[in-house]
């Protein structure tokens, strides 16, 4: 399996993806807003886009698809409750649903609840395990829940599948927000010295060459997966009085995501 991350350079900072079986030269492109740069890779590196992933609604994942296939005549492949959302879903997706990518390449479909009611993530059949969260996962942060999400479904998703990956699984997400996110796991724990050492690190990294975090990383750096953390209970609780004292993970999840809302 090949990856490629392609960075758009656009204002909502999106990233979208190339999936390579290196064998047949075929490919999937996932959420390819930016379709002429995805393309254009396709073509200098001989690959064939025979699909299209659309990890869910928001234009800025779906708005490339039209184009993508008037060029390639690619497959749109998207959770099986877009259909009213999307238009052209060739195949609606369902949890466990396996897409093939010419020969070698396998990818889970993992239903994947929060940012949207209709988000898929992809986690790779490899040797070394990919996830691709679209706006579910980000790397140091979560999706937000303003456009046809639930706080506490995203919750379901962070603690009942993502936190279960392997912790060596490579971490894909839909946009580049991570300089912002650590600054705010640093706001709700001040005592993270690995999220301080990492913000030090890429705060001015060109997205052309991103880092790729793994799962552990983002258990070390991501307020989402700290949810026992003393200092995250801590500062919560300066921001929320009212908080019980031994406050369960969900209620420190929602309330995170509520304070990122507004920070
Ligand atoms: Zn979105
Ligand atoms: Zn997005």
């Amino acid at each position: 399996m090949i990856v490629e991350q392609i960075w758009t350079d656009n204002a909502y900072r999106n990233f979208n993806y190339l999936i390579a079986c290196p064998d047949s030269g075929e490919a999937l492109a996932i959420d390819p807003l930016d379709h002429k740069k995805c393309l254009a890779q396709a073509k200098d590196k001989g690959w064939q886009i025979t699909q299209i992933l659309n990890t869910h609604e928001h234009g800025d994942h779906t708005g490339g698809n039209r184009k993508m296939i008037d060029a390639t005549g690619a497959k749109l492949l998207a959770h099986a409750n877009a259909r009213d959302k999307i238009p052209g879903i060739d195949r609606g997706l369902a949890a466990g649903d396996v897409i093939r990518v010419g020969r070698t390449v396998e990818l889970e479909a993992l239903d994947t609840p929060g940012h949207t009611m209709s988000h898929v993530c992809l986690l790779s059949h490899s040797e070394r395990p990919a996830l691709f969260c679209g706006d579910t996962l980000f790397n140091a942060g979560a999706g937000n829940c303003h456009s046809g999400g639930h706080p506490v479904e995203l919750y379901h998703t962070f603690t009942g599948q993502l936190a279960k990956l392997g912790d060596d699984t490579m971490i894909y997400p839909g946009h580049d927000y991570i300089a912002n996110n650590l600054r705010f796991t640093l706001d709700r724990e001040p005592d993270n010295a690995r999220a301080a050492q990492l913000l030090a690190e890429i705060e001015d990294q060109n997205p052309d060459d991103a880092l790729v975090t793994s799962l552990a990383l983002e258990k070390e750096i991501n307020a989402f997966f700290r949810l026992h953390s003393p200092s995250v209970i801590a500062t919560l609780r300066e921001a929320f009085p009212g908080l019980p004292a031994e406050p369960d993970a969900q209620t420190i999840f929602v309330k995170l995501r509520e304070l990122r809302n507004s920070w």
